[in-house]
C-alpha cells in the first residue's frame, strides 16, 4: 500500500515539474533582445521595431 501511494506522490511531481518547465518555455519563448539595439521585442518579429534592423529568423533558438 505505501509502495502506491509513493509512485503516486511520484508521479504527481513529475506532472508538477514538467508543467513548471512548459510555463518557463513560454514566458521565455513570447518575447528575445534585438540584436543591434538590445531592446526587448517580439518573438516573431523578424524587424526590429527600435532600430528597424532585420533580424536573422535563426537568432530564435
Ligand atoms: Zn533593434
Amino acid at each position: 500500500m505505501a509502495f502506491i501511494i509513493f509512485l503516486l506522490m511520484k508521479g504527481i511531481n513529475k506532472l508538477n515539474s514538467v508543467g513548471k518547465k512548459e510555463e518557463k518555455k513560454e514566458e521565455v519563448a513570447t518575447t528575445k533582445k534585438c540584436p543591434y539595439c538590445l531592446s526587448v521585442i517580439d518573438i516573431k518579429a523578424t524587424r526590429c521595431p527600435h532600430c528597424t534592423s532585420d533580424i536573422n529568423l535563426q537568432e530564435i533558438k
